[in-house]
């Protein structure tokens, strides 16, 4: 990538001071934290999933074999129809997902906001320009990967999810995935993040480590949400910890 554009792209994420190390863009970083460029980010304890019962249990794997078998434009047309929860009744739209069905980077998010729920496209407005930004100083054009929330309907408020509401929804996600077969996933933002790994562990303590998803085990970083940056800049940096250490797992799968 361009140099200049690459800088743009830093700056945009509050990352203005950077230094190049060697000819590759790619080692563009912060000078503040020039040495853990290319290094494997520290190894920290895995965090174990919470316990559940073997009762839900049993209720997560028959509604996860509820979406299984359905093509893209059938699990579209089931999302566009689903009831299954009360949102239906508060959105405006469905929003399913974007992006290249070939992709090897899977991000998701929590669920859609009120722009999103406008136009039908997950990560829009300027969290979505923010993501764009995040996805483009490693590499990545939003058009290289495929978008998607755990939920696929706003909640009113953009309130959090209730757990409900993302057991019903989560097996439209589950079924994207196993069309998708992604090489890594990138979890935007703690809700997406603990729904995904069923854990209630901090952001901060899931991050920094590579985690599984489902059966197929998936390799899975998670990362802060570009509305919580956007409201926190000081987290940007951390942030960008993450993208280059995504970036590192994706390269070994
Ligand atoms: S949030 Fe998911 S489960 Fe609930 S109505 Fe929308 S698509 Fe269906």
């Amino acid at each position: 990538m361009n140099p200049a554009l690459r800088q743009e792209y830093l700056a945009a994420l509050g990352l203005e001071t950077w230094v190049m190390r060697g000819k590759s863009a790619l080692a563009a970083a912060p000078s503040e934290f020039a040495a853990p460029v290319e290094s494997p980010v520290a190894p920290v304890a895995p965090v174990a999933p919470v316990a559940r019962t073997a009762e839900a249990e049993m209720s997560r794997d028959d509604s996860t074999a509820r979406e299984a078998g359905f093509d893209w434009p059938e699990l579209r047309a089931r999302v566009a129809a689903c009831t299954r929860c009360g949102l239906c009744n508060t959105r405006t739209q469905t929003v399913f997902g974007v992006g290249n069905q070939g992709a090897e980077w899977l991000i998701v998010g929590e669920a859609p906001g009120a722009d999103e729920d406008r136009q039908g496209e997950p990560f829009v407005g300027r969290a979505g320009q923010l993501l764009n930004s995040m996805l483009r100083a490693i590499g990545l054009a939003r058009e290289q990967v495929y978008i998607a929330n755990v939920l696929k309907c706003r909640p009113p408020g953009n309130r959090d999810p209730a757990a409900g509401e993302a057991a019903e929804c989560l097996p439209y996600l589950e079924q994207q995935i196993a069309l998708l077969k992604p090489k890594i996933m990138l979890a935007v933002g703690r809700i997406a993040s603990q729904n995904l790994l069923r854990t209630d562990v901090t952001l901060g303590r899931l991050r920094r480590q590579v985690h599984h998803f489902g059966v197929s085990r998936v390799p899975l970083v998670v990362t802060y949400h570009p509305a919580y940056l956007l409201r926190t800049p000081g987290d940007k940096r951390k942030a960008w910890e993450d993208l280059k250490f995504a970036r590192e797992v994706c390269a070994r799968v």
